[in-house]
């Protein structure tokens, strides 16, 4: 566990993510995640269309929080991402939201990219935890994180959901204005594998402990993912669980800016690649149903649950 005194100090000089920006955000300024010292929250309500060990029956208790230290070119969230929706709450009102969620029969708190938040966030589970939540904490991630932020979460996070995007700095470059970002992720795994290094599910099937690392397919970047699937099943074989995503939409944006991703993942694409994870012997992961990209993985960000 974290020792709290003064951790809202980490706002004062941010070093929380791999950009360093080092700005004061106690005082207003803002670093490349545009967050403040408060966390912003766009939506906290039940979600279904997490991998099924994670949603279940009753759907995962997904927090929604505003601004992003990657934000992708392509992001599926974009109006979150870039931080223009949210409200901002304090650290009451976001163990509140915890705990209700739990009320809601909510199977886990789903913290969606919170790392430039996890000041707060530390805080609120500390004080959710003292008022009896019991259901895991989820950590959904883009993977791009700095590990001494994950070892301030050590205690506090029992499912690990990073993504793994890209092997190429050229295409991290230019699809997420990180040309470290393989490095950061790499690093990023291997400490949440120190902390979570067995998978432990419920006699529902229900995850109550482990890594799933998620993978979306981008178009024409199929070399790349084949690198990242090989990279993390020759690093952590059956002790991660990978999850392949096909569910990549096109945004009206990128038609002009990079005309190459406009489009989506076709199924003979798809296949190659499940085709491929059987090569390589993966056992543990999860696969997406084709015409996936249609339903409604995006909720609305209409403050639900705020
Ligand atoms: S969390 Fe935000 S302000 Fe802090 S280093 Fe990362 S991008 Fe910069």
């Amino acid at each position: 566990m974290t020792d709290l005194t003064d951790i809202k100090n980490l706002y004062k000089n941010c070093m929380l993510c791999p950009r360093k920006c080092g700005v004061n955000r106690a005082i207003g300024e803002r670093g490349f995640c545009v967050a403040g010292a408060n966390p912003y929250v766009a939506r906290a309500a039940l979600h279904r269309w997490e991998e099924p060990c994670l949603s279940g029956t009753n759907g995962s208790g997904t927090v929604f929080f505003s601004g992003c230290s990657l934000r992708c070119v392509f992001c599926q969230n974009a109006e979150i991402s870039r931080g223009a929706a949210g409200k901002e709450i304090d650290t009451a009102r976001l163990c509140d939201i915890f705990l209700e969620l739990e009320e809601k029969g909510a199977h886990n708190i789903n913290l969606v990219s919170s790392s430039h938040y996890t000041p707060s966030v530390i805080e609120a589970l500390d004080l959710s935890r003292s008022r009896g939540l019991k259901i895991p904490v989820v950590y959904n991630s883009s993977g791009y994180e700095s590990v001494n932020t994950l070892r301030l979460l050590e205690g506090y996070i029992d499912i690990y959901l990073p993504d793994f995007k890209y092997i190429s700095p050229v295409l991290s470059e230019k699809y997420s204005h990180a040309k470290d970002y393989s490095e950061r992720a790499k690093e990023a795994l291997a400490e949440m594998v120190r902390q979570q290094p067995r998978a432990v599910f419920d006699e529902n099937g229900i995850m109550k402990k482990g890594v799933i690392v998620r993978h979306l397919m981008l178009p024409d970047c199929a070399r790349d993912s084949r690198a990242v699937l090989e990279y993390i099943h020759k690093t952590y074989g059956g002790s991660v669980y990978i999850s392949i995503m096909r569910q990549f939409t096109p945004t009206a944006e990128l038609t002009e800016s990079h005309p190459e991703l406009f489009r989506k993942i076709t199924d003979k694409e798809y296949g190659r690649m499940l085709d491929f994870c059987d090569t390589l012997g993966i056992e543990r992961g999860f696969s997406q149903d084709a015409g996936c990209e249609e339903e409604s993985f995006i909720p609305p960000f209409d403050l639900e649950g705020v």
